[in-house]
């Protein structure tokens, strides 16, 4: 197994925080003196100068940052944000977000920060075991978001990269069997959505000469059931990658054992997690469950401090046989797609984990439709459940699955089954909350 950089990979974990503290203490020291937005924000919260905020030890003494914060501080003459602490001569590209309401966010980097970045996903992607000369076909339209950054570092992977971008899969599958690529990299409803278009065409994936998928762009590469339907209707291994925008692409990549996704950020990111509803910090342990808080050591351009993913994660901590010794993740839901059913947290990819226990009866692929606007919503909550094709299911299932829904997530359901290509498919990520019947 080859490693990106095994001196900074397989370096005790244990000794990272202290090797982190020079270079937070810098970054602090240069947010005071670059930033604005930190200057007022920590002047604010009764942190005056660098010497006020300490070390890394004492971060969760610090106030977090929020992305509504940031927007908030745009205008025109600060099209950026008032954390841009970089001069405008020194950045070298500017990427946006995918942002679904509104002008987009824009996050430029230095030359500094886009070779961080790039050593980031190098360490990432290398943990899926890719080698060089290895082909890698992939649909992402990493264009003008911080996944174009992936590019970069492919091609110091030494791999030979085929960019077929999304919205063409007959593009992409011709690929797929002219060039044969090793080596697939979408999102993992796509890679699922791939494998129904080949088969109802005759053509065999699991034939192909992909041996290898690199889900990353949204949760679900991490869930057994979609993973696992993935892994044979293609003949392939799936690992994930998992980035945020604001902090970093790929800042956590599974490696060849798939036991969660081990962090790819060493040195230039710190991770923290976090209780969501206190704030109050929960140690790393195994098993450890919490929402990521990321802070940047060394970034130049927009860098940020205690920055709320809404990402909630589990955690693994166990040795991993691969070598490395950073803790891996699995990602069980974003706070934003979260639904509160009398007090319970809800998550819509864990309500598809359970469903998907049900195959080979169920498409893996499911809908809730809530009948409320907002977060909280009253029992039951509808859900439109999709079956496999062909399916002669039970005539329980659908009452099986709302009691299993019950018993796991304790949230009522009521469930609809549907016939197989009923639910819409994405060549992006999947949309697993339909408001259009939301009063
Ligand atoms: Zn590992």
């Amino acid at each position: 197994m080859t490693m990106h950089a095994p001196e900074i990979e397989a370096a005790p974990w244990e000794e990272q925080a202290a090797l982190d503290d020079t270079a937070y203490r810098a970054q602090i020291s240069y947010l005071f003196e670059n930033s604005a937005f930190y200057r007022q924000k920590l002047t604010e919260a009764g942190f005056p100068d660098a010497e006020s905020v300490g070390g890394l030890s004492d971060i969760a003494r610090l106030p977090m940052t929020e992305k509504d914060e940031l927007r908030a501080t745009r205008d025109e003459a600060h099209p950026i944000g008032t954390h841009l602490a970089a001069p405008m001569q020194d950045v070298v590209r500017i990427y946006s977000t995918s942002g679904t309401t509104g002008t987009p966010s824009y996050i430029p980097l230095t030359a500094s920060d886009l070779e961080s970045w790039v050593e980031i996903s190098q360490r990432s992607y290398g943990a899926s075991g890719v080698r060089p000369g290895e082909r890698m076909v992939t649909t992402y339209n990493a264009g003008p978001f911080v996944a174009g950054v992936t590019l970069d570092a492919f091609a110091r992977l030494g791999l030979c990269h085929i960019p077929v971008g999304a919205g063409n899969t007959e593009r992409l599958m011709a690929a797929v069997q002219l060039l044969k690529p090793t080596v697939l990299g979408c999102t993992p409803s796509y890679a699922l959505h791939l494998a129904e278009w080949a088969d109802a065409r005759g053509i065999d994936t699991a034939g192909s000469s992909v041996a290898k998928i690199l889900v990353a762009g949204e949760p679900g590469g991490g869930e057994p059931a979609l993973r696992q339907r993935i892994e044979s209707a293609w003949g392939a291994k799936v690992t994930e990658a998992m980035g945020i925008g604001d902090i970093s692409v790929s800042l956590w990549g599974e490696c060849e054992q798939q036991a969660g996704m081990h962090f790819s950020g060493r040195g230039i990111v710190h991770a923290e997690l976090i209780d969501p509803e206190t704030g109050d910090p929960v140690p790393m342990t195994d098993g450890a469950e919490g929402e990521l808080v990321y802070t940047h050591l060394r970034h130049r351009a927009t860098p940020l401090l205690r920055f709320r993913s809404r990402d909630r994660v589990q955690v693994s901590a166990t040795p991993c046989a691969c070598g490395r010794t950073a803790p891996r993740v699995r990602c069980i839901g974003r706070t934003d797609d979260m639904l509160i059913v009398r007090g319970v947290n809800l998550f819509p990819t864990a309500i598809r984990q359970v469903v998907g226990e049900f195959a080979p009866h169920v498409s893996g692929v499911i809908l809730l439709r809530p009948t409320a606007r907002g977060v909280k919503q009253t029992p039951p909550v509808p859900l439109t459940v999709e079956l496999a094709e062909g399916a002669v299911p039970p005539d329980d299932l659908a009452e099986r699955i709302r009691a299993r829904i019950r018993d796991k997530l304790i949230a009522t359901t009521q469930v609809t089954l549907v016939p197989h290509g009923t639910l819409p498919r994405t060549d992006y990520k999947s949309k697993l909350v339909d408001w259009s019947q939301a009063g």
